[in-house]
């Protein structure tokens, strides 16, 4: 590695395994699209992105941005590569995309933030596909099926906002410098564009989900009345000891739907 110290509170885990880098070139959509990298870090994963496509990477550490600027001095120059340097998260805040037209998100995350950013690109309208290293329990929670136990809020939301979430393959420490604690894999999400879903949907989940292994109805006692859960779960046809991830995505928004009318015939 170039003698850079790699710096915990960025979440740098480099990428070094070749293989790796091939097998994630491979699973790019082929389409003409830019790429967004976030986190170029050495560069690794870029350079092998700047043959195929457009790039846009977004970086936040100032030491590596310099050494980004000599390594791609002509991708900068012919604009194949353009580097912005700035918290991703704080672009995301200030712009509704993190592109102007159609993306693809392809990129090692850092796994401080993987979820949150994840759900940020679930949301950006313009991404088209997200291809992202991150920690396996993440990727699961993203990709499980309804009924599987790492079914959670998550993947009810990629569920509802995709037309395909899964993982492709894992990667284990060793393929990185330094090496992660866990175990890494690559999710692969290929939105469902137009595709929205609103805050309160979002609330209603997170109740729902609140304790995963507790009974839907008592997570959701917190959010409706009893008679009204009851009514729900029998117009519904649900159990009445139904655990939250035992229940579909579109189920789910089936549910929070007729809560929103029980919630304001109530309130009439
Ligand atoms: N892409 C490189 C690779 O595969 O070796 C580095 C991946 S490393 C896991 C994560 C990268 O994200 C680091 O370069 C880190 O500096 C960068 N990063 C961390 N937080 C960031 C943020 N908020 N915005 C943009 N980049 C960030």
């Amino acid at each position: 590695m170039e003698n850079v110290k790699a710096k915990k509170k960025y979440g740098q885990n480099f990428l070094k395994d070749e293989s790796v880098l091939l097998k994630i070139i491979e699973s790019m959509p082929k389409a003409d699209r830019t790429v967004v990298e976030i986190g170029p870090g050495l560069g690794d994963l870029t350079k092998q992105l700047v043959k195929y496509k457009n790039v846009r990477a977004y970086e936040v550490d100032t030491d590596l941005i310099s050494i980004l600027q000599s390594k791609f001095a002509n991708e900068l120059d012919s604009k194949q590569l353009e580097l912005i340097h700035t918290d991703v998260l704080e672009a995301w805040d200030k712009q509704k995309s993190l592109y102007d037209g159609n993306y693809d998100l392809i990129a090692n995350l850092p796994y401080y933030i993987a979820t949150n950013i994840i759900l940020r690109a679930l949301e950006d309208d313009n991404c088209e596909h997200i291809i992202v290293m991150i920690q396996k329990e993440v990727a699961k929670k993203f990709s499980a099926k309804p009924k599987e136990k790492e079914y959670s809020s998550l993947a009810v939301i990629a569920e509802l906002l995709s037309k395909d979430s899964r993982i492709l393959f894992d990667v284990p420490p060793e393929s990185f410098d330094p090496p992660p604690k866990v175990m890494s894999s690559i999710l692969f999400i290929k939105k469902d564009l137009g595709k929205t879903i609103d805050k309160g949907f979002k609330d209603f989940l997170k109740a729902a989900f609140m304790q995963p292994r507790k009974k839907l109805n008592k997570n959701l006692s917190s959010k409706l009345p009893k008679e009204v859960l009851k009514t729900l779960f029998e117009e519904f046809d649900i159990a009445e000891n139904v655990r939250p991830h035992e229940v579909s995505a579109s189920l789910y928004s089936q549910l929070y739907k007729r809560a929103l009318i029980y919630g304001r015939n109530e309130e009439n």
